[in-house]
């Protein structure tokens, strides 16, 4: 798939939408979802555009990957959180994925069990 520059995350890059920021860094964007899944769910999206996650890692350069973890660190850090969450990024439609612009998912605040719901 190529990547839709007019996705609501790459408009929230270019500050066309606003967001709830948590930490704004050379490689990376952390800010609140919009919609969300648990007491705590933020998401941390790199500044290069990429699709997804395979995009991302497949494509991105060394410092752009370190870059983006060293995000997933600090917003970790400012969110409070050492134990207790989820890191999740969805890949391609099949698995979910509805915003194509490469992104992962922080969920905590709540007991979460099994990966999968019975019967997926
Ligand atoms: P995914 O379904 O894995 O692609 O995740 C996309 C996430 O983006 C969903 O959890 C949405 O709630 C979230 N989202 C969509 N639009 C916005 C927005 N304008 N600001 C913050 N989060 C958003």
């Amino acid at each position: 798939m190529a990547y839709d520059a007019n996705n609501v995350f790459a408009k929230i890059l270019r500050g066309e939408i606003p967001c709830k920021t948590i930490i704004d860094t050379k490689h990376a964007l952390s800010f609140h979802d919009i919609a969300p899944a648990a007491p705590v769910h933020a998401l941390v999206i790199p500044r290069g555009a990429f699709v997804d996650a395979a995009d991302f890692y497949s494509r991105a350069s060394v410092e752009e990957i370190t870059g983006y973890t060293d995000a997933i660190t600090k917003t970790l850090e400012a969110l409070g959180l050492k134990t207790g969450f989820r890191l999740i990024s969805n890949n391609g439609v099949g698995a979910g994925q509805t915003v194509f612009h490469f992104h992962t998912h922080i969920l905590a605040g709540k007991p979460m069990h099994a990966l999968l719901a019975e019967g997926e």
